[in-house]
């Protein structure tokens, strides 16, 4: 019998473990334990109900267009709880000097496809519609090495695109800056696109048209939730995975190198397994691996992570016919303000709110942000307040609050991330029986992290020999390049 310890029960070492369940219901001669610090399983996703409102502390949601989560969802029962995001009622807007500004129609990502819309648009100066003119003539590039995604933008759209759009996009997702991002490891198509066709707005354009044309059926939703919230995810999955196996409260202090295996040590106790997938935070792999190999834990620790808390505040009826319709507004650094988004919850998804409720959820922290963490909760919701109120004029008492802090959660793939994975991946090779999940390497999203965690399962799997022609299809079709 192999033995395989999981170190991290967020959503990728809990893909690691269903992976490995699968494997033992189809007679694999395996047994696994999943090790998390805290007393709950699922990482930073977790839902709360108040007032008859569903509260997404973490991620509320994510791309449907990258398929690992949606699978994972089906196989655990829950396909028929997927929802899609409100589309026909998404607009976003861009704080610009103090006033809310649409994006404009056709915008695609950053990247402009319809001209119109993006010439009438008070988002951008006169400039920046020249220089989107001129870009749809850009010449093929092929970079010989990695930038940043504002570097690349900037010589795409000049520097007020990277402030309006890029940096406070990025902010969302990665609650980093554009100037730090990797464009290869954050933006992988705009690279094949520039070297390719030069014109992201052409590739784009191209692409765009390509996708529509073979799209069978009606258009996806962008985003894809749970009508019960992302702990429903969570939840089954752990159902699914027998308790004997699971090791919640138990911090992971230590992980020794046997000549045959691995000894993982949490308090007084010590197991010892035939592989181990870290699925932690890159720089908590880092302390781990240290004493195996100095190499490996500097190139993990080198990964930067950045912290971010969403607040979230329920409103009346009231409030929510006085609001701008849409999902709600990102918010440039150079507008000075400490919030960098907020979504309006009860449009963006069904099921979130009462109709004679609003959800807002707004988001701090960021990158060089840290000490936000430190402040009060008081502190933190007035300063949301005081930001509400002099940006959509929101002045209401809210009927409820609840304020999550999430330290170090976001992986930031800086400059050369992709080099540093190959080195990473180098070095684990030569470590037998190690393999590593999470956000900190390649996508920081749930469906990529849902991906990570499976592929790590494949690997050690496949590593002791137990992987044979009955290895879950669908799973091996995921985990193709
Ligand atoms: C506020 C926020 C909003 C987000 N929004 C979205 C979104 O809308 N859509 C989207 O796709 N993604 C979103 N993300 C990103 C995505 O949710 C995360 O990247 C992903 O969930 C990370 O999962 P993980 O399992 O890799 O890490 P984590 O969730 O961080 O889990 C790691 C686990 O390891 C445990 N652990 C750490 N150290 C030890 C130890 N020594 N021993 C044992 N256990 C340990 C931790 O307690 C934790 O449970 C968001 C993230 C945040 C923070």
């Amino acid at each position: 019998m192999k033995r395989i310890g999981i170190v991290g029960g967020g959503i990728s070492g809990l893909a690691a473990a269903f992976a490995l369940q699968k494997q033992r219901a189809q007679g694999a001669a395996l047994e696994y334990v999943l090790f998390e610090s805290t007393s709950r399983w699922g990482g930073v996703l977790v839902t709360d109900h108040v007032d008859g409102c569903l509260i997404e502390a973490g991620p509320d949601s994510f791309l449907t267009e990258k398929p690992w989560a949606i699978d994972l969802c089906r196989e655990i029962g829950l396909g028929d709880q997927l929802i899609g995001s409100n589309d026909p009622d998404r607009k976003t807007y861009i704080l610009v000097k103090g006033r809310l500004v649409v994006i404009p129609d056709g915008l695609m990502f950053m990247v402009p496809t319809k001209i119109l819309p993006a010439i009438l648009s008070p988002l951008f100066s006169t400039s920046t519609k020249l220089c989107m003119a001129q870009e749809w003539f850009h010449p093929p590039r092929k970079a010989d090495h990695d930038e940043s995604v504002a570097q690349m933008v900037e010589r795409h759209y000049g520097a007020e695109m990277v402030d309006r759009l890029a940096d406070p996009l990025l902010s969302g997702v990665y609650g980093g800056e554009a100037s730090q991002l990797s464009v290869r490891a954050v933006l992988p198509r705009f690279a094949e696109m520039e070297a390719k066709h030069g014109s992201l707005g052409r590739a784009m354009l191209a692409a765009h048209r390509k996708m529509t044309q073979t799209a069978k059926g009606p258009a996806k939703p962008l985003f894809t939730s749970l009508k019960d919230g992302m702990q429903t995810m969570v939840d089954a999955v752990v159902s699914r995975l027998p308790s004997s196996l699971l090791r919640p409260g138990t911090i992971v202090q230590g992980l020794q190198r046997l000549d045959d295996g691995w000894v993982v040590s949490a308090g007084y106790s010590s197991d010892r397994f035939d592989a181990v997938i870290l699925a932690v935070p890159a720089q908590v792999a880092a302390q781990l691996v240290h004493v195996s190999s100095a190499e490996l834990a500097s190139e993990l620790a080198a990964i930067q992570y950045t912290s971010s808390i969403t607040v979230n505040l329920g409103y009346d009826q009231k409030v929510r016919s006085s609001l701008p319709p849409g999902f709600g507004f990102l918010v440039p650094r150079s507008e000075g303000k400490r919030m960098l988004a907020a979504t309006f919850v009860h449009n963006k998804f069904p099921h979130r709110a009462p109709q004679d409720r609003a959800l807002l959820r707004c988001f701090i922290g960021g990158a060089g942000n840290d000490q936000v963490l430190q402040l009060a909760d008081d502190v933190i919701l007035r300063g949301v307040r005081e930001e509400l109120r002099q940006i959509i004029g929101l002045t209401a008492e809210p009927l409820f609050t609840r304020i999550y802090r999430w330290q170090g959660a976001m992986a930031q793939y800086g400059v050369g991330h992709l080099e540093r994975l190959q080195r990473i991946e180098k070095q684990v090779a030569q470590l037998p029986g190690l393999a590593l999940a999470g956000n900190g390497y390649r996508g920081i999203g749930v469906p990529d992290c849902v991906r990570s965690g499976s592929d790590a399962a494949h690997r050690v799997v496949t590593a002791m020999g137990l992987v044979e022609a009955n290895f879950p299809r669908a799973l091996e079709q995921q985990l193709l390049p």
